[in-house]
């Protein structure tokens, strides 16, 4: 050290974050905001060091699969992931219920590489790539034709995307006469309900009247695929047929195109769609099924010849190896928020591997859940595709603050990986979340010290 350095220089090269043996949980804190893409929990772990871990709820779930965990990592060392992840786990269940406990296991991670500063994919064995292939949930605006959706797909195709995905599915002719055939009445009634979708900004409305449009949508929409009666005519699908028809027109056939959203059909119909556009050379169809019916799925995967692909609602490793055991699946999906975190996420896709599946990552949350997601699919080999809904969110990128990440998280269709420690994140932006927040769940980083003392005997064996 020069006579002339200032005790600040110095220190500006040392890591005052030193001791990762004594770091500590001291508070969890959460901020929830709408519209990036949907609602997303942000979450803050604190420490004893002035280290802050982020996390984030999965998109759409309730805060509260979080909050009460609180109790049981408060005081701990958050270096320990594994350990305090087998201690909240029994508490996490399959898509937005998985939020809770993989939001804050991301969020120890994140204090983890902080700590030893090192990025979290070193932590998970290294990288076998540098750039992350990000694919894009396209929408049409305007009336929804195969031509529209060509032309918006090709737009993403000169951002510099390379993989692509659309819906396709029984929404897009539900307003055509002889399409579909149902108990007489039911799709006037879905339609209505649908029409009147609850709306959380729409402030007009009573608690009650709120209430009751909200469980109307969950009733009818909840109903599973085998048990609507919904079957596609053959005017139906050939609608179908020529939506696909006409996007690959446009966007030529040499591009990857995934497809989600067909709607609640049981398996015969997926079968006789999915051979309708077996010729189109589709990258994968998710979720054409509740990914619980098994057999279903491997009925289906041998009944078609695109590649089958499910797993965003899927919660731990263990409850993804009966369709890989199966052969239910050619393609997984999982998403980092509602498997179980980052580590859990890492060992689905190893596991897959062993049965030649690949794994693509479902997400639609904020660039902490993005960046969770990027780093696990850095580290897993069979990694094909993450997905990204933020194209028209300007906001998006700006939700966190880095001086080690690009401005822009998705540039040309790929995400850099960088050697910043953790997920790289150095803050987040109050003021940009401040203009975000949910209207019913306004505050930033309140304080949560009600949480502090829940616990009970929750062992699962004697
Ligand atoms: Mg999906």
């Amino acid at each position: 050290m020069t006579n002339n350095q200032s005790y600040e220089e110095t220190l500006a090269h040392v890591s005052t974050f030193s001791k990762p043996s004594e770091l500590r949980i001291t508070d969890i804190r959460f901020t929830d905001i709408m519209g990036g893409p949907f609602h997303s929990s942000l979450i803050k772990v604190f420490t004893n060091q002035g280290l802050v871990g982020f996390g984030e709820v999965r998109d759409g779930a309730d805060k509260l699969y979080a909050q009460m965990l609180k109790g049981r990592l408060l005081g701990e060392n958050p270096c320990n992931i594994d350990k305090l992840f087998r201690r909240i786990k029994q508490f996490g269940g399959h898509a937005r219920q998985g939020g809770g406990v993989s939001g804050l296991e991301i969020a120890l991670w994140d204090l983890a590489g902080k700590a030893y500063g090192i990025p979290i994919y070193q932590m998970l064995g290294g990288k076998f790539r540098d750039k992350i292939r990000m694919y894009c949930d396209t929408e049409v605006v305007g009336k929804d034709t195969g031509t529209a959706m060509g032309l918006a797909l090709k737009k993403r195709m000169e951002e510099g995307f390379s993989f692509l995905k659309m819906d396709l599915g029984i929404g897009q002719i539900i307003n055509e006469p002889g399409t579909l055939s149902a108990p007489l009445g039911f799709l006037e009634e879905m339609r209505d309900v649908s029409k009147n979708r609850y709306n959380p900004n729409n402030d007009s409305l009573t608690d009650e009247e709120r209430r009751d449009i909200r469980n109307k949508h969950y009733d009818i929409h909840n109903i599973p695929h085998p048990f609507t009666a919904i079957h596609v005519t053959e005017k139906g699908l050939d609608m179908l047929e020529q939506y696909v028809a006409d996007v690959r027109a446009v966007i030529g056939y040499e591009v990857p195109l995934a497809v989600d959203h067909f709607g609640h059909i049981g398996l015969e119909d997926c079968i006789k769609l999915g051979r309708r556009v077996d010729k189109f050379n589709l990258a994968w169809m998710e979720d054409m099924l509740p990914w619980q019916y098994t057999e279903q799925y491997a009925k289906l995967a041998r009944a078609v010849a695109t590649p089958i692909c499910t797993g965003e609602d899927i919660y731990l490793k263990e409850n993804f190896r009966p369709l890989l055991q199966a052969g239910g699946v050619s393609v997984i999906h999982p998403d980092v928020l509602t498997t179980g975190g980052i580590l859990e996420t890492k060992k689905i896709g190893d596991m897959a591997q062993e049965y030649g599946v690949a794994m693509a990552i479902h997400m639609a949350e904020s660039p902490i859940a993005c960046l969770a997601a990027a780093h696990v699919a850095a580290a897993t080999e069979n990694f094909m595709a993450l997905e990204y809904h933020s194209c028209e969110v300007p906001w998006w990128d700006d939700i966190i603050i880095s001086s080690k990440l690009p401005k822009k998280l998705v540039q040309n269709g790929f995400i850099q990986m960088t050697d910043a420690p953790g997920l790289g994140i150095d803050d987040l932006n109050d003021e940009v979340l401040a203009q975000h927040l949910h209207p019913f769940i306004p505050g930033l980083w309140e304080p949560t010290d009600n949480w502090n003392h829940y616990h009970s005997n929750d062992r699962l064996w004697s």
